[in-house]
């Protein structure tokens, strides 16, 4: 899933699941989670890469062959979209702050869409850095999918919007005394 698909879909659970729980969600950090694991992996490649076209250490902004390599940027793909490295932090966080911080769930929902969506270099190993296993899935540009996860994403939105919370009397409200 692109960026903006984990941000849209990440919203989209994260008001449902403001709707539903007792304690409140904070729909900007549970969106921040829902994006990190990419953020996090490919940002600084990213102002690299284009530092490098500016400052004319490349000629473009994709990998050559013989150009500057960024293999370490698979370590922080793999540690931002491990179940294992997730489950140490939701704990440690829950530990530090007495409570579990719910908003983090943003980060799990983003490794498990990602699982049966990538393939090849970019397949997600769940376990790492215990264990490389990964499965091979759809990937998420394929045109189908893309097609099927924006007209989710939309029935979704449209199914929220027409379920919101409305002002119990939709008449003219006066102020009165309390
Ligand atoms: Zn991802």
């Amino acid at each position: 899933m692109d960026i903006l698909a984990h941000g849209l879909c990440t919203s989209a659970a994260a008001i449902l699941l403001a709707r539903r729980a007792a304690t409140p969600i904070r729909l900007g950090w549970a969106l921040f989670f829902g994006v990190l694991p990419d953020l996090a992996s490919f940002t600084v490649p990213a102002v690299l890469r284009i530092w490098w076209r500016l400052t004319g250490v490349t000629s473009t902004l994709l990998p050559q062959p013989g150009g500057p390599r960024l293999d370490w940027v698979f370590g922080l793909y793999n540690c931002f979209h491990s179940l294992l490295i997730f489950g140490v932090v939701f704990t440690a966080v829950w530990i530090i702050v007495r409570k579990p911080v719910w908003e983090l769930l943003g980060w799990l929902l983003h490794i498990a869409i990602d699982i049966p969506t990538h393939t090849g270099w970019f397949a997600i190993q769940s376990l790492w850095p215990v264990s490389s296993f990964h499965f091979d899935g759809i990937p998420w540009e394929t045109g189908w999918l893309l097609a099927a996860t924006y007209t989710s994403l939309a029935a979704a939105f449209h199914c929220l919007w027409r379920t919101r919370a409305r002002p119990a009397n939709s008449a003219p409200t006066q102020s009165h005394p309390h």
